[in-house]
């Protein structure tokens, strides 16, 4: 970003989950301006667009580990909330209990601005929502999408939740 090359630290950390395989992190560090950026993927992805779905029906469910690359876009339909890759999104791994509490901090810091009475209404709506799916009273799916095949779900060890894997049609 700052255009300095010798100052940039870049760490890369390869990390096996026994039974399942192995991921890749990646992070970037400017000593000079502080740029960051961090990057997650499945090590020997398929590469090609894919949508993994999650049926999330009980409090344990939410354990799973979803390594999220930094094209990847979340979708919980039934909890109205979409995260989509901005210009410099970070890849993250973290549980689906981790992002429902993202997704509510994003929606908390949204109802403190000023909004008109619809929208203050969506939002308290939407944080209901999260707080029950947090606390496993709500039935939802987690859907990932990644044009680049990098993201991926480690289930959680003896879980029998429904993950479906299947391609990803890329509009456009
Ligand atoms: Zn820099």
């Amino acid at each position: 970003m700052c255009g300095k090359e010798s100052s940039l630290v870049v760490s890369e950390i390869c990390y096996e989950f026994p039974g399942f395989g192995s991921v890749y992190l990646l992070s970037a560090v400017c000593r000079n301006c502080g740029f960051k950026h961090t990057d997650v993927m499945e090590v020997n992805p398929h590469q090609d667009p894919l949508r993994i779905t999650v049926v999330v029906e009980g409090p344990d469910d939410v354990n799973h580990l979803v390594v999220r690359s930094s094209y990847a876009t979340i979708k919980m339909p039934e909890l109205g909330v979409t995260i989509t890759p901005g210009p410099y999104a970070q890849g993250v791994i973290s549980t689906i209990e981790g992002f429902l509490h993202r997704a509510k901090e994003i929606v908390e810091f949204l109802a403190s601005n000023e909004l008109d009475e619809e929208q203050m209404m969506k939002c308290s709506e939407t944080l209901d929502k999260l707080t029950a799916a947090i606390e496993g009273r709500l039935k939802f799916t987690f859907i990932i999408e990644d044009p680049s095949g990098l993201s991926t779900v480690v289930p959680k060890c003896g879980s029998a939740t429904k993950i479906i894997r299947e391609p990803l049609r890329v509009e456009g």
